[in-house]
């Protein structure tokens, strides 16, 4: 047996003499004696010691098919994936006024007609292929809350469709979570709404100067109030875009939350991420530079260890480190825009160039203009990495060059911050191996 390609090797000083192992394929990890990694180096492990650890993904039989196999990962996924993925954008309007709005100069009264809501509906059934079991949909904005009566019979549509075929139907909300009362909760889940993904920008003073109403007046209690109001009735997730500014605020909303009685229990993810500054040359509304253009900005590294640990130290779940699956590269996941125009992914929605085709047309061929494989090149090929992050952010490269030419490296990223990360899930959550 040989070494993984894509082990990581750290010390582990709360327990001497032991090391640290961790797979970036499998997202696995293990503590191991250090004559037990000598032996693993050496092809001299026990035959359980080598069970267990090729189980673990840390030693296979041959390193040059194990880099063939993670360079087949889409391809795999794309063959074998009975599920479809339909991110709809509802409309463009808001009743929020967020400081540093990512769609801030599309945004207006702009509402997917019923006639378009007709195709979308047609466009999902041709895309739902025999090999499919489930449909999901994204509902999203602008706020698409505005737009629930849509939301409502595009799902009776869709449920009915997928449970005639013996397949089956779920949606989720991105939403400000302002018009999320206990009444829209109970109608909704009938018809397959699955969870809800609300944003608060920290505590009360914090998220109120980011997202006020569109009147200037704060929205914190408010959603606070329909968090409580709903979340026996549906899975709530909290996100939270955080900046160099205001980071180190949130912490406290943490503590609020369960004093509030929305203990770790109530709520099923919690994960706080920087806001993303405008590409270039867009033209936002408030001219907003607090965020970030780059995973390896330093004070990103500080700030994202710093929340993951008080969310995990506080009991609530994260998201675990894990292949992120960017949705350009999986050939079953669309993002309809309110006027039909297709994309494939929700941040390049209104990019000019990134249009895959509408709903009267159909998907047109986006392998160049989406840069698909852009990772199958020799750097990433050598890099124990790739596994996690198949050429970074295709949207990050967007921002920072105003073209998506080369991969959003993470390589500095992960220098800098898996061990970190690492070490938080053992202390905090997960109780790793020994041996
Ligand atoms: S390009 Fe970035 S934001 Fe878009 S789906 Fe991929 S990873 Fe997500
Ligand atoms: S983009 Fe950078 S970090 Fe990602 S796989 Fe390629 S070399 Fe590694």
């Amino acid at each position: 047996m040989q070494l993984s390609h894509y082990l990581k090797i750290y010390p582990y000083e709360e327990k001497p003499g032991y090391l640290l192992l961790y797979s970036t394929k499998k997202a696995s990890m293990v503590l191991l004696k250090e004559d037990t990694y000598q032996a693993m180096k050496k092809d001299t492990l026990s035959a359980s010691d080598e069970t267990l650890l090729s189980k673990l993904g840390m030693i296979v039989p041959d390193r040059e098919e194990e880099k063939r196999s993670v360079f087949g990962f889409f391809d795999d996924l794309n063959a074998k994936n009975t599920g479809l993925n339909i991110t709809v954008v509802l409309n463009l309007d808001c009743n929020f006024s967020c400081i540093y709005c990512y769609e801030g100069d599309m945004k207006g009264k702009l509402y997917m007609s019923g006639s378009n809501a007709d195709l979308l509906i047609d466009f999902i059934k041709e895309k739902f292929t025999k090999d499919k079991k489930s449909l999901l949909v994204d509902f999203y904005g602008g706020e698409p809350l505005l737009s629930v009566g849509l939301i409502k019979s595009i799902s009776q549509a869709l449920k009915l469709f997928t449970e005639s075929i013996g397949a089956s139907y779920g949606f989720t909300l991105i939403t400000n979570g302002s018009l999320f009362k206990r009444q829209t909760a109970e109608e909704l889940v009938p018809l397959g709404l699955k969870s809800v993904k609300i944003t608060l920008d920290g505590p009360a003073e914090t998220h109120n100067r980011c997202r006020p109403f569109k009147s200037g007046a704060g929205s914190f209690d408010a959603i606070i109030r329909n968090i409580k109001e709903t979340c026996d009735l549906v899975k709530i997730g909290i996100g939270g875009n955080y900046d160099r500014n205001n980071y180190e605020k949130f912490p406290s909303l943490l503590d609020y939350l369960a004093k509030e009685g929305l203990t770790p229990d109530k709520l099923y993810v919690v994960k706080f991420d920087p806001v993303v500054n405008r590409p270039k040359g867009d033209i936002s509304p408030v001219d907003y530079k607090g965020g970030c253009v780059s995973i390896n900005e330093p004070w990103l590294l500080k700030a994202e260890a710093l929340l993951r640990k008080e969310i995990l130290k506080s009991g609530y779940n994260t998201p675990k480190l894990q292949p992120i699956i960017c949705m350009v590269e999986n050939r079953d996941s669309y993002v309809v825009n309110f006027n039909g125009v297709i994309y494939k992914c929700p941040a390049f929605i209104g990019k000019k160039g990134f249009e895959a085709g509408d709903l009267q047309t159909g998907v047109t061929d986006y392998t160049f203009s989406y840069k698909l494989n852009i990772w199958k090149n020799n750097k990433c090929a050598g890099c124990e990495y790739l596994p996690l992050c198949y050429g970074g952010c295709r949207y990050m490269t967007f921002v920072r060059d105003g073209n998506i030419d080369k991969p959003d490296c993470k390589k500095a990223y992960f220098d800098a911050s898996l061990e970190t990360l690492i070490k938080q899930d053992i202390k905090y959550r997960l109780k790793a191996g020994s041996h």
